[in-house]
C-alpha cells in the first residue's frame, strides 16, 4: 500500500504565535501532530522537543513492521519525548512546567494496519466510505465528566472547560500513553489534528469536507484550514492527511 500525504500549520486568527509543530514522513510512514498548551510557559518549545524526539525515536522505523512492534514504538516514542520535555524544564526555569498534546501514527505491516499513541486532545480520525470515526479518546476533563455519566454528550463540544487536559507531556515524569492498532483498506484517509481544527469543526463538518470527490490532499488540507479560520480561527491549526492507496 502507497500513501501519500498533507500537511499543514497555521496560526488562526486570535494567537500571537503557533504553539502547534508536526511530523510527516510518508517514505517512513510515520506522522505526529503536538499542541503545546497555551497559557503555559514555552508551548512551542514543549511541542518541538516532542516532534524532533519522534523524529529521532522513530528514524529507523519501516512500513512493514509488525504491529505490535510499531506500537511499542509508538510508545517508546511518546514516553521519550514526555522525558525529554520534563528534562529541559529542569534545566531551564523559565520553562519549567511547559507541556503539549502528542498523536503518532505509525504505519505497519506495508500499510494493512496502523498504530496510534496519544497524549492529550489532539485527536486521529479515520474516514471509510464517507463515515467518520475518532480513533483516539480525548485526555480532557469533559471527556472524563461525559464517560463517567456527569455531563451528556451533546454539552461536550462547546463546554466552557473543554480545553482542560487530564492528561499531558511535561507535566509528570510517568505518563500513561494510550496506544491503540487499527486494521487499514485501501482508500482510508486519516486525519491527525489539533484542537484548533475540532474546536470549529465537528465530525459531520470534518466527513463533508473530507469527502469532497476529486479534490486532492492538499486542496483538503487547505480547505480545512480556510474552514476554521472563516469559523473565528481561535487556536493555531495543524492537520495531517494521509490517504492510503492499494
Ligand atoms: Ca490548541
Amino acid at each position: 500500500m502507497d500513501w501519500t500525504a498533507a500537511a499543514r500549520s497555521d496560526r488562526g486568527r486570535r494567537r500571537p504565535k503557533n504553539e502547534d509543530a508536526y511530523l510527516a514522513r510518508p517514505d517512513r510512514g510515520v506522522f505526529a501532530v503536538a499542541d503545546g498548551m497555551g497559557g503555559h510557559p514555552a508551548g512551542d518549545v514543549a511541542s518541538r522537543i516532542a516532534i524532533e524526539t519522534v523524529r529521532s525515536h522513530l528514524e529507523g522505523h519501516r512500513p512493514d513492521a509488525e504491529p505490535d512492534d510499531a506500537a511499542d514504538r509508538v510508545r517508546a516514542a511518546i514516553e521519550a519525548a514526555n522525558r525529554a520535555i520534563c528534562e529541559r524544564g529542569r534545566q531551564d526555569r523559565d520553562k519549567a512546567g511547559m507541556g503539549t498534546t502528542l498523536t503518532v501514527l505509525a504505519v505497519a505491516r506495508s500499510g494493512e494496519c496502523l498504530a496510534i499513541g496519544h497524549i492529550g486532545d489532539s485527536r486521529a480520525y479515520r474516514l471509510r466510505g464517507g463515515r467518520i470515526e475518532q480513533l483516539t479518546v480525548d485526555h480532557t476533563w469533559v471527556q472524563q465528566q461525559v464517560e463517567l455519566g456527569l455531563l451528556p454528550p451533546d454539552q461536550a463540544a462547546d463546554h466552557p472547560f473543554g480545553s482542560v487536559l487530564t492528561r499531558a507531556l511535561g507535566t509528570l515524569d510517568e505518563v500513561e500513553v494510550d496506544v491503540v492498532v487499527h486494521s487499514v483498506e485501501s482508500d482510508d484517509l486519516l486525519l491527525l489534528c489539533s484542537d484548533g481544527l475540532t474546536t470549529h469543526l465537528d465530525d459531520a463538518d470534518l466527513a463533508a469536507l473530507l469527502t469532497e470527490p476529486d479534490a486532492s490532499l492538499d486542496d483538503l488540507a487547505d480547505r480545512a484550514v480556510a474552514e476554521a479560520n472563516l469559523r473565528g480561527g481561535t487556536d493555531n491549526i495543524t492537520l495531517i492527511l494521509v490517504r492510503a492507496a492499494a
